[in-house]
């Protein structure tokens, strides 16, 4: 009788370990929504009242201060400090931020609703399967190849398990914005939906099997992956720099970006008295090495590539940069910080009929791929061959 109280309140607990809160929206300061169940019976528990509600109902919901005005259709239910949404038939959910007006998403799960100071705190409790689907629906586009979906599942899911809890001071795991991985609800896709099951278990994991990676990716590298540490300052091990032909006929393989001298200068902080149109191209010929530049020299002002990057809202910090009369011309080389798995060029791979294993072993050199559902060691970097 212990033995089956044991293995019950461990199968509670993996069951509860599968559900993953997810903050929604945390980056809109949202103050109304409304929720739309069309179908099947919901759950409503506001405080200490709790509703049952069957189909098409909708519900309006506002953050007033640290609390909600709720309304069932005309119906006011009044102010609540907590409300908690559950579809006990598992049907679709729909969400759609009034203010700010958002574009309307679906969803799976339940959802716990706070206010803090007027601010909506809306939290999605799905399992991890809905929640790496909706990340491929954020992340991977339709239409492309199968081994592609594969290994952006594998990638989204160790990604999920090296960051989860990341928010844990705010009561969720990881958030559905481009801080964590973008989620963008429920899918019925079925390419997503047969990656994520084709690959259910399967995580990269450090050679040592020692926890997990740090499996980032972008869109596309334009021929070679940067160095973590360039781009963040620290390291990611299993991210070396890789050489990628694969992603140079990509959509985003190349860009070009024209700036005014004036705004140019003003921007990276310089005067032109400081820095006159001859010592400008003549740091220009400085970056010209054919490969990712880490940082610029103006004079005495050294400015990083990434920061250049984001001062001046670049697709990628891999660029050239020619002084014509009035303006500065950027070109540049893919999109995306360029760190791990470039995404282009694994579309390009799948189309080559690589498989997934091969792609992800092609992005991260020194890793483990690992099943842990069957707890077995799919591919291993032989570490000792570095030494
Ligand atoms: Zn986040
Ligand atoms: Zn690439």
């Amino acid at each position: 009788m212990r033995y089956i109280i044991y293995v019950f309140i461990l199968l509670c607990n993996l069951i509860q370990a599968q559900q993953l809160r997810i903050g929604l929206f945390r980056a809109s300061e949202l103050k109304k929504l409304s929720l739309l169940n069309s179908a099947g019976e919901l759950s409503l528990q506001a405080d200490f009242l709790s509703f049952t509600f069957f189909n098409n109902q909708d519900f309006s919901i506002s953050a007033v201060g640290n609390d909600l005005i709720l309304d069932a259709g005309i119906q006011r239910l009044g102010k609540f400090k907590k409300l908690k949404f559950d579809p006990l038939n598992k049907q679709v959910i729909k969400i759609d931020c009034i203010n700010p007006d958002l574009k309307e998403l679906t969803y799976t799960g339940a959802f716990e609703i706070t206010s803090v100071k007027g601010e909506i705190k809306l939290i999605n409790i799905t399992d991890e399967s809905n929640y790496l689907c909706g990340v491929l629906k954020g992340e991977a586009g339709m239409n492309k190849p199968k081994s592609f979906y594969d290994a952006m599942a594998v990638v989204s899911r160790t990604y999920m398990k090296f960051y989860e809890g990341r928010h844990a001071k705010d009561g969720f795991s990881i958030c559905d914005q481009t801080h964590c991985q973008v989620y963008k609800g429920y899918s019925h896709y079925q390419p997503w939906l047969d990656a994520v099951m084709a690959t259910d278990g399967i995580v990269l994991k450090n050679p040592d099997l020692n926890g997990y990676a740090e499996a980032v990716f972008h869109s596309n590298c334009g021929g070679m992956t940067a160095s973590a540490k360039a781009v963040w300052k620290n390291d990611i091990s299993v991210c070396e720099i890789t050489l990628d032909s694969f992603c140079l006929n990509g959509k985003h393989a190349t860009w070009e970006k024209k700036i005014s001298n004036n705004q140019f200068n003003s921007t990276i902080g310089i005067t032109n008295n400081v820095i006159d149109r001859d010592s400008l191209c003549q740091f220009i010929q400085f970056c010209h090495t054919g490969e990712r530049p880490n940082e610029f020299a103006f004079g005495n002002l050294v400015v990083s590539a990434v920061k250049m990057r984001s001062l001046f809202s670049l697709r990628s910090a891999w660029f050239d940069i020619e002084c014509l009369n009035d303006s500065v011309l950027f070109t540049g080389k893919g999109y995306g910080h360029g760190v791990g798995m470039c995404q282009e060029g694994a579309i390009e791979m799948a189309l080559q009929n690589k498989d997934f294993i091969t792609i992800l072993k092609y992005y991260f050199k020194k890793v483990a791929i690992v099943n842990e559902k069957f707890n077995t060691i799919l591919y291993r970097r032989n570490v000792t061959a570095d030494l």
